[in-house]
């Protein structure tokens, strides 16, 4: 099987597919790669690697899908990209049907079989190739450091000749991976931390990381497969005034909250940012679905009345060199359980994890 991995071509996109290290290890399984000039110099991957590793570099990006059975990428190809895809190949991708429709046609346009990384089902057998997970624990560590960059103050209470600094107050909202790790980082970093999720277990993991859980009565709101559900509006209303009375003493404050399928929850509103106090940053990583705060802008910086508001996109690629060793990894795990003996792609839909992820087989596109 020959497997291509292109250079990525979309803006803020620093990652690479397959690292040297997974492609080493699909080299000696057997399959040939063909890894395009320097596709992975911006995670700091260089041709030589990859070469070491047992890769052919391909000149250009059209040499590279020459007799490709497989094209492992992050984002979904573009409409040139696709072009050039040999017929009937497998594509293993960032797709997010429901967002870009057109990539998907597109690529059952060429009869491809794809396959959309962020459809991995949340399982424990397939926990190695979670994407969201791995993805997610890089953007709440990257949060955090934003966050701090664009604060005035310093993080931890500091006692100096020249006086004593106070901790940053730092409140987490949404307590899943990216949550999480946004409040063993700032804990790290000397914050005061607090937190908040609608989901029992998430605050006893706030708990567990030595942080405080904003306590809000009556917001148990967990729905189906371990994910939070939608709170009612009287609920809601009330969780937004409980977090617009806590957010008003924060210094800085990151948002991750998410349900799947859904806009982001608007969390923050506007008169919750205007009883903050000047200088407080807000990093909302839901930006890309909506935002949890109003005024976010996705990919912009925004200030309300002396607060900050941090709308960043694609956060996992600012720390390109982990996420795509991470990504990579996922990626390798995913094709060891679709790889045959004799190491031919092996697409059953009717597998639980092949079936959540397969976009388009044969010129069908499934829903
Ligand atoms: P996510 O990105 O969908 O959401 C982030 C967080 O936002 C969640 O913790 C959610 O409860 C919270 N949230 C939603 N609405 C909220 C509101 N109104 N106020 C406050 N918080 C709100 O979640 P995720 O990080 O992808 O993980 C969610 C769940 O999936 C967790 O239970 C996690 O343990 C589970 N999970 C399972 C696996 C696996 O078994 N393979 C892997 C990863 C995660």
């Amino acid at each position: 099987m020959r497997i291509a991995v292109p250079r990525e071509r979309t803006a803020l996109e620093a990652r690479v597919a397959l690292v040297p290290e997974s492609v080493s290890k699909l080299v000696k399984a057997g399959a040939e790669v063909v890894v395009e000039h320097h596709a992975g110099t911006s995670a700091s991957f260089s041709d030589e690697q990859y070469t070491t590793a047992g890769a052919t570099i391909a000149p250009d990006y059209a040499s590279c899908m020459t007799g490709a059975h497989l094209i492992c990428k992050v984002q979904p190809p573009t409409a040139d990209e696709t072009a050039a895809i040999p017929e009937g190949a497998a594509v293993i991708c960032y797709l997010q049907p429901a967002v870009y429709p057109d990539a998907v046609q597109r690529l059952n346009g060429r009869k491809a079989s794809a396959l959309a990384l962020e459809l991995v089902p949340r399982i424990t057998r397939a926990q190695s190739m979670d994407v969201l997970s791995s993805q997610a624990t890089i953007s709440g560590y990257r949060s955090v450091l934003l966050g701090a960059s664009a604060l005035g103050r310093l993080m931890p209470m500091l006692s100096t000749a020249a006086g004593t600094l106070a901790p940053a107050k730092c409140f987490v909202l949404g307590a899943g991976v990216a949550g999480l790790q946004a409040i063993a980082t700032a804990r790290r970093l000397g914050a005061i931390v607090s937190g908040f999720d609608v989901r029992p277990a998430a605050r006893e993991q706030i708990l567990s990381l030595g942080a405080q859980v904003l306590k809000v009565e009556g917001a148990d709101a967990e729905g189906s497969g371990g994910y939070a559900r939608e709170q009612s509006a009287e609920q809601a209303q009330k969780t937004q005034d409980a977090i617009a009375a806590h957010v008003a003493q924060m210094d800085l404050v990151i948002t991750t909250a998410a349900i799947p399928g859904r806009r982001a929850p608007l969390l923050l509103n506007e008169a919750a940012i205007a009883g903050m106090k000047a200088g407080a940053v807000i990093v909302d990583l839901a930006a890309e679905s909506g935002g949890n705060c109003a005024g976010t802008k996705a990919g912009e910086t925004v200030h309300v009345n002396g607060v900050t508001i941090l709308g960043p996109i694609n956060v996992p690629s600012q720390a390109s060199f982990h996420a795509s060793q991470m990504l990579s990894r996922n990626i390798l795990t995913l094709l060891q359980h679709l790889m045959t003996t004799e190491g031919t792609l092996n697409l059953d839909a009717t597998d639980e994890i092949t079936g959540a992820m397969l976009v388009c087989q044969n010129g069908t596109v499934r829903s």
